[in-house]
């Protein structure tokens, strides 16, 4: 089957897909650690297929404006890799899932020397928000939205200040991992300054449409398909798609590697950012998780058509 008229039976059977997906979401709920979030429409399902040439295929709740969360991490570690280049990175990071949950302090201070496990749970972000370069967090956080606005092609993203402020004020568990990251000699910085940086990223605002045009970069090594132009390094992307098949769906990677076969990323909004390699860039929300703080309608759909058109990684 050619490329093209995989992209039309995609427009053709989303619609029919997201509705038997949606009904999944009665099986999870909006995470509500962070009180702002649990406002999210529960049973809202909505997903965007990008292809290089710039056909899309869409269905669902594609309106629907979420935050990032979880899914910054990936674009923040790539613009950690740019400011510090691998070496002064994984000196602060590791490369190996936890096996913990995404806030977990367990290994901090079992395993030496006491860095956190990969970049994508919570502490190894935080390291990684450290690590991007500016003077001082206000100049940091305008760098990563612009950033952000680059990958997203919209000049216009902003963060949801309601999520935000909501993070920032019952964000405990976080500032504890911070605080002792600091202890452990691997937080440069003032750490009240490092965690706001971090809560900003993670309170971006974006559309299923802009997810799938970050995801579609990283699906092409960093190179827009439309215009050839670089915009992230190769080598940097190859490393986050690892991370996002190894640790990116929190500790259902394995299974969902197994039985979608894509990376991708997820975060506790309910976003997913999937790719399927040289092909397409995928962007999904569906605010009701899993058990393990996956979207649950999501990781439906998304395994669906990855078994309809046979999709894989390798
Ligand atoms: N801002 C969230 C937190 O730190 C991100 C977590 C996630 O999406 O996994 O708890």
């Amino acid at each position: 089957m050619t490329s093209n008229s995989e992209m039309e039976r995609l427009k053709r059977s989303l619609p029919e897909w997201v509705e038997e997906s949606r009904g999944q979401a009665a099986f999870g709920a909006a995470a509500s650690y962070i009180p702002e979030l649990a406002k999210a429409p529960n049973d809202a399902l909505g997903i965007v297929v990008l292809g290089r040439d710039g056909d899309s295929a869409s269905a669902g709740d594609t309106d629907l404006a979420f935050t990032l969360q979880s899914i910054s991490k990936v674009f923040t570690l790539i613009l950690a890799l740019i400011d510090r280049g691998e070496e002064a990175v994984f000196a602060k990071v590791g490369m190996e899932p936890s096996g913990d949950n995404f806030n977990s302090m367990l290994k901090l201070e079992l395993v030496e020397p006491g860095i956190p496990f990969n970049p994508l749970i919570n502490a190894g972000a935080i390291v990684v928000s450290s690590l991007i370069s500016g003077n001082g967090p206000e100049e940091k956080k305008e760098r990563i939205l612009n950033y952000f606005r680059e990958l997203t092609g919209n000049d216009r993203l902003g963060i949801h200040s309601g999520v935000y402020r909501s993070e920032s004020e019952t964000g405990h568990r976080n500032r504890s991992l911070a605080y002792f990251l600091k202890e452990n000699g691997v937080l440069d910085g003032e750490v009240e300054d490092v965690l706001d940086v971090y809560f900003h990223h993670c309170a971006i605002e974006v559309n299923c449409a802009e997810l799938a045009r970050m995801a579609l970069l990283i699906a092409n090594d960093g190179r827009d398909p439309l215009t050839g132009t670089g915009i992230l390094p190769r080598r940097f992307v190859q490393i986050a798609k690892t991370f996002m098949t190894t640790c990116g769906m929190y500790n259902a990677s394995g299974e969902f590697a197994i039985r979608a076969g894509l990376p991708a990323k997820s975060g506790v909004s309910g976003g997913i950012l999937a790719v399927v390699p040289g092909r397409y860039g995928i962007g999904l929300v569906g605010p009701a998780l899993g058990r393990k703080g996956n979207s649950v309608a999501g990781v439906h759909l998304l395994e669906r058509m990855s078994r309809a058109f046979d999709w894989s990684m390798f």
